[in-house]
């Protein structure tokens, strides 16, 4: 079995003029594409060549961390891929949206805290927005190429991931330079609410 790079549901040039068309085309064909490939070779021959992301996820522990590292880099990139969109919606619908503001207060505190996350995130990794195992929505942080389904991780900080934004360098530097923060509050311009609400209202 081989993994595919995914195909995006939009153009490189479509976040203009939050996320340039470069730096998308650079991070998905280059970057995200490079691990696919390493991703392929590690598990060649190998038992994990008949699992899914996923199950390799639950199971992390019996595994070698190139394998934690090149599985993590794929699926976490899916994920950041489908957190953001052209036709965006500027806040999440339905339960989503009560839930939010039940757990963090205001749909502008939960920004705030997430931006937090975000900008304290050291070096690179990623900031989810996740369901915890009591049906708690939490902004968890994971460093490198970690993710929320991993068994690694302390089970308070995983569960189903809703979203997560990539805040390595090469996510924006191109535009950005070292302003990681004004990358962070133009991402609320292009988040997914549409799907990310779907997905967890059902
Ligand atoms: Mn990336």
């Amino acid at each position: 079995m081989e993994f595919k790079l995914v195909d995006l549901e939009y153009w490189y040039d479509e976040f203009e003029p939050y996320i340039d068309k470069e730096t998308m085309k650079i991070h998905h064909s280059k970057h995200h594409q490079t691990y696919v490939d390493k991703l392929n070779n590690s598990i060649k021959w190998t038992d994990a060549e008949w699992k899914s992301l996923e199950e390799i996820f639950e199971n992390m522990s019996d595994f070698s961390d190139a394998v934690r590292n090149n599985w993590g880099w794929v699926y976490n990139h899916n994920i950041y891929w489908s957190s953001i969109s052209p036709n965006w919606w500027w806040e999440p619908k339905w339960k989503l949206f009560e839930d939010i503001v039940n757990t963090f207060g205001s749909f502008d505190l939960f920004k705030s805290e997430m931006e937090n996350a975000w900008l304290s995130q050291f070096g690179s990794g990623w900031a989810w927005l996740i369901v915890d195992k009591d049906w708690n929505l939490k902004i968890t942080k994971t460093q490198n190429q970690d993710n929320p389904l991993m068994n690694i991780l302390s089970s308070d900080n995983r569960w189903k991931p809703l979203f997560c934004i990539d805040v390595r360098e090469h996510a924006y530097y191109l535009k950005y330079n070292n302003r990681r923060n004004d990358y962070l509050s133009n991402i609320w311009n292009i988040i997914n609410w549409d799907k990310i609400s779907d997905d967890y209202n059902n």
